[in-house]
């Protein structure tokens, strides 16, 4: 298989023929930068990225021993294959009789067989320079500099103290000295944009770095900016402005993933990818609140690159549009799904793309026993998306014999598209889909599909028309609001046969509030991939098999926390419709309604 991006673990195993593992270690020295008068750098966490076990400050000795046996109970072939790694705080600051002293101290206690230490470009001076070459000789040294931004506007900003020249002139020196060295860059520093980065990746590339570590920038607590946070800060859609003065840009895991393969597209292959991630304890973090852990972030990055054939270095020099691309993505059960990037969020869980559909939809739907009262169902599939609800029904439905007529209401046409690139083309899905695509219809001897393309609230559905099933699957209340008002609901529900059901995978309080003032019976279907289940909704209380706890009930009826959203024109935007919520929940907190019911 082509590797697609060159990291520090494939150098590692070309230079000496297996992995090494870093052992990190704090060396006390503090940094320059920060003392009693300055916090340091905004983002820098009060104990300058300390690693986790070394929370308790050690005895150099002991910190390695502590070190090693982390490693050895994490990784089997980790024996005798180890980085001294100094990455906190400034590790070239002070005096070089003391700097020798505390090296030498750190080499002794194993056998090494990398050293790796962090500094800032404005701390090498020529006596450690000569002497990190000296070391150089015995152990293969590497020297990382913190550069965060080519970009000075920012540097002051973030009050790095030093502009990028520093790095130019560390770096020259470096190589003057013939020690590898690596640069670290943020991305989502106050201000900046996609082309910030481009242009610190290039400016970084032109340099003589071998290494580059990329990372998202974090707000954590212990830090100048998380205090800040705490005290003053709005989140916006697109960034979190915090007292004013700090714009940090907002992006979710898929936007990051999307942005990290543009930036390694225009890394030259020869560069060594040091990390791609943040690392910090999830108890520390503020901002961003990501839900996808490191290695999933990292296992759809390769999958994309794979995907579309990239590769590291495959665009240097070229241009980067900016596009909004639709990011394919494996889920759990081996379906794939897709980064919706207009709306910011998947298809479907990553869990399982199909066995959502099943779960979520089509098993509470019940169909052995509607199946049983008639053997032809009316299916409303609010939000086809990629198709997976109606084609799971329809092939579940035909499986018990049935026949199912369904209608399919969906905003965007492209999504169709997107559908079929995940079917082989002689599969049944695919025929389905290219009919839908061609003619917005689809029949065969058991089974319809009529597609109505376009907002579904002004969706035109003949008025005779009502349903055994209604499928509601927006994306979420805090993006597509548009579909989980009261008056769209209440809409959706006057469609539905006596015995009908609304299934939706939605657990959220304030849409259940809105099928309970329609007057429906509510009740919670199996959970799947999480720890809630989603609702099911009908007019006749014997459809609900598990009904909402009185907890919930009263939740719902008794604090703001139920409050429907309200669309009554049917025409309002998601932020109107978001913005008039928070209104109303203002007021009904005013007038002595809890926000929560306990
Ligand atoms: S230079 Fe490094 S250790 Fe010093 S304040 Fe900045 S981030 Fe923290």
């Amino acid at each position: 298989m082509k590797r697609r991006i060159n990291f520090f673990k494939d150098y590692l195993t070309e230079r000496f023929g297996h992995a090494l593992y870093r052992i990190p270690i704090d060396l006390g020295l503090g940094c320059p930068h920060k003392n009693i008068n300055n916090h340091g750098c905004i983002y820098c966490a009060e104990d300058g990225a300390r690693a986790i076990h070394l929370q308790r400050v050690l005895d150099i000795r002991e910190q390695v021993r502590e070190g090693i046996k982390y490693v050895n109970n994490r990784y089997s072939d980790s024996q005798g294959n180890y980085i001294a790694y100094l990455q906190t705080y400034t590790n070239t600051y002070g005096n070089i009789d003391k700097l020798k002293s505390l090296y030498e101290t750190v080499l002794s206690s194993a056998n090494f067989t990398m050293l790796m230490l962090s500094t800032r470009p404005d701390c090498l001076n020529e006596e450690i320079l000569e002497y990190i070459s000296e070391l150089n000789k015995s152990i293969e040294t590497w020297v990382e500099i913190g550069v965060q931004t080519s970009n000075n506007r920012t540097l002051s900003m973030i009050n790095r103290q030093h502009d990028f020249q520093s790095v130019i002139n560390a770096s020259a020196k470096l190589n003057l000295a013939g020690v590898k060295s690596s640069a670290h860059i943020m991305i989502g520093l106050p201000g900046e944009t996609m082309s910030d980065y481009i242009q610190t990746v290039n400016d970084v590339c032109s340099l003589g770095f071998t290494g580059i570590k990329l990372h998202n920038t974090l707000i954590l607590k212990n830090s100048y900016l998380g205090k800040l946070f705490n005290t003053s800060s709005v989140i916006t859609p697109d960034s979190v402005e915090i007292k004013g003065i700090f714009s940090i840009p907002k992006f979710n895991e898929y936007e990051y993933i999307d942005l990290l393969i543009k930036l390694l597209r225009i890394i030259p292959e020869d560069k060594v990818i040091m990390r791609l991630t943040a690392d910090a304890e999830e108890k520390n973090i503020l901002f961003p609140k990501w839900h996808i852990p490191k290695p999933k972030i990292l296992e759809t990055l390769f999958s994309i690159m794979e995907e579309r054939n990239l590769a590291q270095g495959d665009s240097v020099g070229q241009k980067i549009e900016s596009d909004d691309s639709f990011l394919k993505i494996k889920t759990s059960d081996s379906s794939f799904t897709f980064y919706n990037p207009l709306f910011k969020e998947n298809y479907h869980s990553t869990s399982g793309g199909l066995s959502e559909a099943l779960y979520k939809f089509v098993s509470p739907s019940n169909l052995p026993k509607r199946l049983a009262i008639k053997r032809e169902l009316t299916l409303l599939d609010v939000g086809f998306g990629l198709g997976y609800n109606a084609l799971t029904a329809l092939n579940e439905i035909n499986k018990l014999g049935g026949t199912v007529r369904i209608t399919s209401l969906e905003l965007d046409e492209s999504s169709l598209k997107l559908a079929q690139s995940l079917f082989q083309t002689s599969s049944c899905e695919y025929k389905i889909l290219e009919s839908l695509r061609k003619q917005n219809r689809y029949s065969d001897t058991r089974s319809s599909i009529e597609l109505i393309l376009g907002d579904a609230r002004t969706a035109s559905l003949p008025s005779t028309i009502k349903f055994d099933l209604i499928y509601l699957d927006a994306f979420s209340t805090q993006k597509n609001s548009e579909l989980w008002t009261y008056d769209f609901i209440r809409g959706l529900s006057s469609l539905l046969y006596a015995d009908g059901a609304i299934i939706t995978y939605s657990a959220s309080f304030a849409v259940r509030g809105a099928f309970i003032r329609c007057g429906m019976f509510v009740g919670t279907t199996e959970p799947f991939g999480r720890k809630n289940g989603g609702t099911i909704a009908s007019f006749n209380k014997e459809i609900i098999e598990s009904p909402l706890s009185e907890k919930d009930m009263n939740i719902i009826l008794k604090s703001t926390a139920g409050t429907p959203y309200r669309d009554t024109s049917l025409k309002s935007s998601n932020n109107e419709i978001l913005v008039r919520h928070e209104k109303l929940i203002r007021k009904l907190r005013l007038k002595g309604i809890p926000k929560w019911y306990k």
